[in-house]
């Protein structure tokens, strides 16, 4: 399981959940799902720290979202509820980079959020908890700071679909492999970021990783 730390080199995709948290669907102006609502990074999406946050060219509002990720430990089809948190194996903290004019062109277009979420380092990652040492994923505050400023704090536990929903849901229509990571949705507080920013996020108390914008 120790391997898992370099999940990153073992990752096929990332898994994103949009919407999941109310107050940051509705800071958007987007209506709350109804079911989990998935899209994907590719690969090419992480960076880890010493690498710098970069925009997209032409990108004149680039937001960060801090979310929990979960580690696939496990390689996960089809599985249910009651068992998806064996398939787990472990979690990290990660930035869901967006380039929210590129996904507004987007979503007026009915396009696709490729480009505005999936440009290389749009996915700045952070350490490797093993599922040991975090019982329950629910009961843990995210946070991310800009400048040393509170911009993001929430606890997990107001997810609209928890992690186990997540996981039997995704899974009847992907396969999850060892290493892959679901991203379960960022709280309320996304902002632009400007170059210069420092932006610092993880879980309290557990992981923190911090990161510069070029
Ligand atoms: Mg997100």
């Amino acid at each position: 399981m120790s391997s898992l730390a370099n999940f990153r080199n073992l990752a096929t995709k990332i898994v994103c959940v949009g919407r999941n948290y109310k107050d940051h669907a509705l800071e958007l102006g987007n209506a709350i799902p109804k079911k989990p609502m998935l899209f994907v990074k590719t690969v090419n999406s992480f960076i880890v720290e010493g690498e710098p946050i970069v925009a997209p060219p032409g990108c004149q509002n680039l937001h960060q979202e801090v979310e929990l990720g979960v580690v696939i430990g496990k390689k996960a089809s089809k599985i249910s509820k009651s068992n998806a948190m064996d398939y787990i194996g472990g979690y990290t903290v990660a930035l869901d980079m967006t380039a929210r004019d590129f996904q507004d062109e987007a979503k007026k277009a009915g396009a696709p959020w490729y480009l505005a979420k999936s440009f290389d380092g749009s996915c700045p990652v952070g350490g490797f908890i093993p599922s040991s040492d975090l019982q329950n994923p629910h009961d843990v505050e995210l946070f991310c700071k800009i400048n040393g400023k509170d911009q993001q704090r929430c606890r997990t536990d107001v997810m609209i679909f928890d992690i186990p929903t997540l996981l039997e849901y995704t899974t009847q229509f992907f396969t999850l492999e060892v290493g892959d990571v679901v991203l379960t949705g960022t709280p309320a507080g996304v902002t632009k970021i400007k170059s210069g920013d420092v932006i610092e996020f993880g879980i309290t108390g557990k992981i923190e990783s911090k990161f510069l914008v070029k």
